[in-house]
């Protein structure tokens, strides 16, 4: 039987990130030093090869050309490999595999991101594993055709998963997702949880429209201040990051900025600051209002995947009323209808 052939794509992150002797802090560096670290890849039964964009960044540089560029690197590969690794800050990570999940339309080959919290050098990396492991599973003989984030053992639906630490090892939880596989002695795989292949031909979505803004509300926010992003030249939508299962204040002050900004045709998304559990609105008094002026219920999605989603459906052209729509069903996995 051929052997299967992965693509590791570098993008730079802590991962391939040594110090920088003047500065002090951690800066990307060229994979062809990164690559002889680990001879162990050598050993993995399938074809490896590598490409690094010219500049790797840290992840806080991810911007949405940034998305564009990773799709269409992907497209142009995608009938020469079997899977495909990224290696990423984790920073954003959850940010870009939220995007690329919903740009890579009909995806029926698995699209891994990893990284690691200590750069690949040091004593006791993480690194090695989530790569080599990243690697295996890409050219496993289960194909998972989705944008996955893998690290720490844990392989996540990339669309679910959040940063959560900082300082840890497993930086990743999804909280209202089970995850995709466990890697142990033997790798055991969710099968009840991993999407079922597609039958049409990949389609890359390469327009993203950012247009959009996140409201994180707490108490005191000001409504001078919320007025201002509203009031941002051609915005078309604002996500409201709410408490608890969508909940907000019900002063007039907060919730005549909300009717402003509907009246004048913006639509208002409702994601929770809780990163398990959903948005009920109407289960408390507090999210009413919300629900009666039009505010669209988020579910259990991610913020990270409904910043991306948003600018996904916009970018496709959609009116305000089809995204309003599309935005509650469940495209990717993102979320539970
Ligand atoms: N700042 C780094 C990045 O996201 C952190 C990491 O890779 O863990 O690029």
């Amino acid at each position: 039987m051929n052997k299967k052939r992965v693509l590791i794509i570098y993008t730079g992150g802590t991962i391939g990130m040594m110090h920088e002797h003047r500065k002090k802090s951690l800066v990307p560096v060229d994979l062809r030093l990164l690559m002889k670290e680990i001879p162990e890849l050598k050993a993995i039964n399938c074809a490896i090869r590598y490409v690094s964009l010219s500049r790797p960044i840290d992840s806080s540089n991810v911007q949405p050309d940034f998305w564009i560029k990773l799709s269409v690197l992907i497209e142009s590969n995608y009938s020469k490999y079997d899977g495909f690794v990224i290696l990423h800050g984790t920073d954003t990570m959850a940010y870009t595999a939220s995007a690329l999940s919903f740009m890579l339309e009909n995806l029926s080959k698995p699209v891994i991101l990893t990284g690691s919290q200590l750069p690949l050098r040091a004593i006791r990396t993480d690194a090695k594993r989530n790569l080599i492991t990243s690697v295996q599973l890409a050219a496993g003989r289960q194909v998972i055709p989705e944008v996955c984030i893998y690290f720490s053992n844990q392989l996540f639906r990339g669309n679910r998963a959040e940063k959560y630490t900082s300082s840890k090892f497993d930086a990743f939880e999804s909280y209202n997702y089970p995850l995709l596989a466990e890697a142990g002695v033997h790798i055991r795989y969710n099968n009840d949880f991993i999407l079922v292949k597609p039958n049409g031909k990949l389609k890359v979505h390469r327009k993203l429209d950012t247009n959009i803004a996140l409201i994180k509300l707490y108490p005191g926010i000001h409504p001078a201040a919320m007025e201002s992003v509203i009031r941002t030249k051609g915005l078309r939508a604002v996500i409201i990051e709410t408490f608890g299962s969508g909940n907000a204040p019900t002063g007039d002050k907060f919730l005549d900025t909300l009717r402003d900004a509907v009246s004048r045709g913006i639509s208002i998304f409702n994601v929770s600051q809780c990163s398990g559990g959903a948005v009920e609105q109407g289960k408390y008094e507090t999210s009413i209002k919300l629900k009666e002026m039009g505010v669209v219920s988020g579910g259990d999605i991610t913020t990270e995947s409904a910043i991306s989603k948003l600018m996904f459906l916009y970018g496709q052209g959609h009116s305000d009323k089809e995204v309003r729509k599309l935005f509650g069903k469940n495209l990717r996995g993102e979320l539970t209808e």
